[in-house]
C-alpha cells in the first residue's frame, strides 16, 4: 500500500512558478505516455523543511528517456541521455531537470536475502537510498501534489533525525558515513540512536577502506562544498572517521584555523570577482597541505580530475614565488595564468604578511588592470606590424603596472621618446 500524506505542501506557492508549470507538463505528460512521474529526493525535502530547493529530481515508472524526449519537445528543451543509466537530463534555459527510471530489482539483504514482492518501483528505488529524509516524494499523477511517505521521512524531519533505512545500509554503501554527518551539520540533526550505533559497527569492520578511491573523493568533495564545511569536518574529527583511513589523518586546530582563514578570503574574492570557482578544490588543497609530512592526501581520499591536482601545485608555486619580494609587474604576469582557487589557497596556508597582502593586492586591484596602450595605437604612431610589437606592448605594460604613468598620453610619450628616436 502506498503511503500517501494529505500534507498541504503549497507547491503552488512554494516552487518558482516555471518549476510549477514544469511540474503541470510532466504531469500531462505521465498521463499521455501511461506512466508515473514523482519529484523525488532532496528537493522534496528541502520543500518540506521551506528551504531553497537546488535540483529537481524526477523518477519516472516507466522509461525515463522516452519521458524525458517528450519532455524535452515540449519544453523546447536539450536532451542529455544516459542509454546504460536509463536516465536523462533535460536542460531548459539553464534549468536542469533529471529524469530517472526508477529501480525495481531489490533484495532485503537483512531478512531472508529473498527478494520483496515489488509494491512499486518508486517504492523500491525509494529504499535504495540513504536515509529517510530522502525518501519523500510528490506525486505529479493524477493526484497531483499529494505526498508520499513510505519510510516515515517527515516524522523524522520533525524530529530532526538522520536515520538509515536498513542494519545494513552503511555496509551497502559506506560514502553514507560522510553523507550521514554532512545531512546531520547542515541541517542541525541528530543521528537515529540506532543509525549512530550502525554507523560505529560499520566503521570498526573498516567499510571505509573497501570503497573505491573516485567515489570517497566525491562525497568527501561534498562536504567540502558546503557553507558549514568547518563543523561537518569537526564531526567527523569526533567520530574519528579520519583514523579509519590513515592512523595519522585527524585534523587539528591549526587546519582548522586555515581553513577558515580561507573561508574568510573567498568572501572577499566572490565580492572582488563574481565567478564561479571549485570551493572544494580550495580546501582540499589546504587539508593536503597539511598534512603533506605525514602522508599524501590524493593517496587516501582519492581525486576525480586533475584540475584539483593543479590547484594544489600551483598553490605551493605562489608561495614559493612569493617567498622573495616582487614588484607589481612581476606578481601580475605569475599570478594571471593561476586559478583564483590556488590564489585563495595561497592566502590561507601563507604565515607572510608580504604574501598575503600582495595576493590582497592582485584580487583586488591588479588583475582588473588593462592596457592602455594597443597594436592600433602601434600602428597609428607609424610602427609595421613585427615581432618588435609584442615588446613594446609588454615593456609600456609594465610600467603602466607599476604605476609609471596613468593616461594614455603618458604611455604613448614614452614610446615615442624610447623607440621612435
Ligand atoms: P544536497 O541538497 O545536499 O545536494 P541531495 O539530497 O540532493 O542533497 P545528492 O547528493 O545530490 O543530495 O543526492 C540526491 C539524492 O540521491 C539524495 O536525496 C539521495 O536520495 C540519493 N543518494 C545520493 N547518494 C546516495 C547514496 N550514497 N546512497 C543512497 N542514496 C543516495
Amino acid at each position: 500500500m502506498r503511503k500517501t500524506l494529505k500534507v498541504d505542501l503549497k507547491l503552488k506557492n512554494k516552487l518558482d512558478e516555471k518549476i510549477y508549470n514544469f511540474f503541470t507538463i510532466i504531469s500531462e505528460v505521465a498521463l499521455k505516455l501511461k506512466m508515473k512521474a514523482y519529484a523525488v529526493g532532496g528537493m522534496v525535502r528541502d520543500l518540506i523543511m521551506d528551504i531553497p530547493i537546488k535540483d529537481i529530481d524526477i523518477v519516472i515508472e516507466g522509461n525515463a528517456i522516452e519521458f524525458a524526449k517528450e519532455f524535452s519537445t515540449i519544453v523546447g528543451g536539450k536532451l542529455i541521455a544516459h542509454n546504460e543509466f536509463k536516465t536523462a537530463s533535460v536542460i531548459i534555459n539553464g534549468e536542469k531537470i533529471d529524469f530517472a527510471t526508477a529501480r525495481q530489482e531489490y533484495y532485503d539483504e537483512i531478512s531472508s536475502g529473498l527478494p520483496h514482492v515489488e509494491e512499486s518501483s518508486l517504492k523500491l528505488d525509494l529504499y535504495r537510498r540513504d536515509f529517510t529524509i530522502n525518501t519523500l516524494a510528490i506525486s505529479l499523477n493524477e493526484n497531483f501534489g499529494e505526498l508520499i511517505d513510505y519510510f516515515g521521512g517527515v516524522k523524522d524531519i520533525k524530529d530532526k533525525k538522520i536515520r538509515i533505512l536498513h542494519n545494513l545500509s552503511f555496509i551497502e554503501d559506506p560514502t553514507r558515513v560522510f553523507r550521514a554527518l554532512r545531512f546531520a551539520e547542515k541541517f542541525n540533526f541528530l543521528l537515529g540512536q540506532q543509525t549512530e550505533k550502525l554507523m560505529k559497527n560499520a566503521l570498526e569492520l573498516g567499510v571505509l577502506n573497501t570503497v573505491s578511491k573516485n567515489r570517497l573523493f566525491l562525497e568527501f568533495s561534498l562536504v567540502l562544498k558546503e557553507e558549514k564545511v568547518v563543523e561537518i569536518l569537526k564531526k567527523i574529527n569526533d567520530y574519528k572517521i579520519f583514523k579509519y583511513l590513515h592512523k595519522e589523518f585527524y585534523i587539528d586546530e591549526n587546519c582548522f584555523n586555515l581553513i577558515n582563514t580561507g573561508k574568510d578570503f573567498v568572501k572577499m574574492c566572490t565580492f572582488f570577482c563574481p565567478i564561479e570557482f571549485r570551493i572544494e578544490a580550495i580546501y582540499f588543497s589546504i587539508l593536503k597541505f597539511c598534512f603533506r609530512k605525514k602522508f599524501n592526501l590524493t593517496n587516501i581520499l582519492g581525486i576525480v580530475d586533475s584540475k584539483i591536482e593543479k590547484i594544489y601545485s600551483q598553490m605551493i608555486q605562489i608561495n614559493v614565488f612569493l617567498s622573495k619580494r616582487r614588484k607589481k609587474s612581476e606578481i601580475y604576469f605569475f599570478l594571471k595564468p593561476m586559478a583564483l582557487e590556488a590564489q585563495i589557497a595561497a592566502f590561507a596556508i601563507s604565515k607572510s604578511n608580504y604574501v598575503k597582502e600582495a595576493l590582497i593586492s592582485y584580487i583586488r586591484d591588479l588583475q582588473f588592470i588593462k592596457p592602455l596602450v594597443s597594436g592600433k595605437d602601434l600602428i597609428t604612431l607609424g610602427f609595421k606590424p613585427s615581432a618588435i610589437f609584442g615588446k613594446i606592448l609588454n615593456d609600456c605594460f609594465e610600467k603602466q603596472i607599476e604605476g609609471e604613468f596613468t593616461s594614455k598620453q603618458e604611455a604613448i610619450d614614452y614610446i615615442k621618446n624610447k623607440y621612435l628616436n
